[in-house]
């Protein structure tokens, strides 16, 4: 099940060292690597809760990096690796051994032609389960943490900041609310020196999936301004389930199956008896057929350091 080559746009490769994890906050709600892990329950326990034992991958997974290695020497480019898609490579479970960990680290050591990304909701386990010799980064490691909200950028954007790190990157998916980045970044700056906020790439995106809350045009122009007025790339990943079509206006009353109107706190309604202009009428289109445009254009940005 784990694909080999990854369809998520900005990674080229997926890997998971082990499976299994918990939920710790809003983004969690609808985790698809949860959906994903129910459906062998027949065979298995969950790996999914505090009480769950996560489990390593196979020996066959842990060679794929090293193959990944190979092709990316050959063809003269480095690839991105996304680490992890169904576990928290920070995760502080006791069932994960700490030389699963270590093994990881090693890997990252022995692939010098991978960058790998790390991304987790738990910024706050970064720094005791760094390697020895991390310095001030290691050149290839990317460390990223989740921001679906403002409330998870003030807790964790100053936890992933006061770690040293090459590149620093936000997944701000699925964006659940606006997200001001300098109100966050203002709390902790151990590290001054950072370019601009001390981020280096933000990818943006709106929830997938059959119960997918619609994400409010205006979070994502903020955040794209907010990344260029502060020299930070930015990538735009997707609508989500819902596509924007145009701002409400009074007397609109949709069919709440096929289109909602979203406000800028991110509350519904179906129906619009005021004039509101920060208000939008989103479709739900589907992921695919939403699309990833933002105001007509691809944003595809990627760290100047990469
Ligand atoms: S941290 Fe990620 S993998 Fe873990 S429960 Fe949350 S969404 Fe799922």
């Amino acid at each position: 099940m784990m694909a080999e080559n990854s369809n998520i746009e900005w990674t080229d490769h997926t890997f998971n060292p082990w499976i299994g994890c918990q939920k710790v906050s809003p983004g969690c709600d609808h985790c698809y690597a949860e959906t994903w892990d129910a459906r062998g329950l027949q065979q298995r326990e969950s790996r999914w809760g505090p009480h769950a034992t996560r489990t390593r991958t196979s020996a066959a997974n842990w060679r794929k990096p090293l193959a990944w290695n190979r092709a990316a020497e050959k063809a003269g480019k480095r690839a991105r690796v996304f680490c992890a898609s169904l576990a928290d490579v920070f995760d502080n479970h006791p069932s994960i051994q700490p030389e699963w960990r270590a093994d990881l680290w090693q890997m990252i050591a022995d692939t010098p032609h991978l960058d790998w990304l790390l991304l987790t909701k738990r910024p706050q386990n970064i720094e005791r389960m760094l390697p020895d010799g991390w310095g001030e980064g290691w050149e290839r490691v990317w460390l990223g943490t989740t921001v679906e909200n403002q409330t998870e950028a003030n807790r964790r954007i100053p936890q992933l900041k006061a770690v040293p790190a090459r590149v620093r990157f936000l997944s701000c998916e699925p964006m659940h609310g606006p997200v001001d980045l300098i109100e966050a970044t203002r709390r902790v700056i151990r590290h001054p020196n950072y370019l601009g906020i001390g981020l280096h790439w933000v990818i943006c995106g709106g929830e997938s999936g059959p119960s997918a809350r619609p994400m409010h045009p205006d979070w994502a122009r903020s955040l794209r301004d907010q990344c260029a007025a502060a020299g930070v790339a930015f990538h735009f990943k997707q609508w989500g389930e819902w596509a924007p079509r145009r701002c409400a206006q009074p007397g609109d009353l949709l069919n709440a199956n096929r289109a909602v109107i979203v406000r800028p706190d991110g509350s519904i309604t179906s129906g619009l008896m005021a004039y509101n202009r920060d208000a939008w009428v989103m479709d739900k289109r589907g992921k695919k057929a939403a699309g990833r445009l933002l105001d007509g254009r691809e944003w595809n940005e990627l760290p100047g350091a990469a």
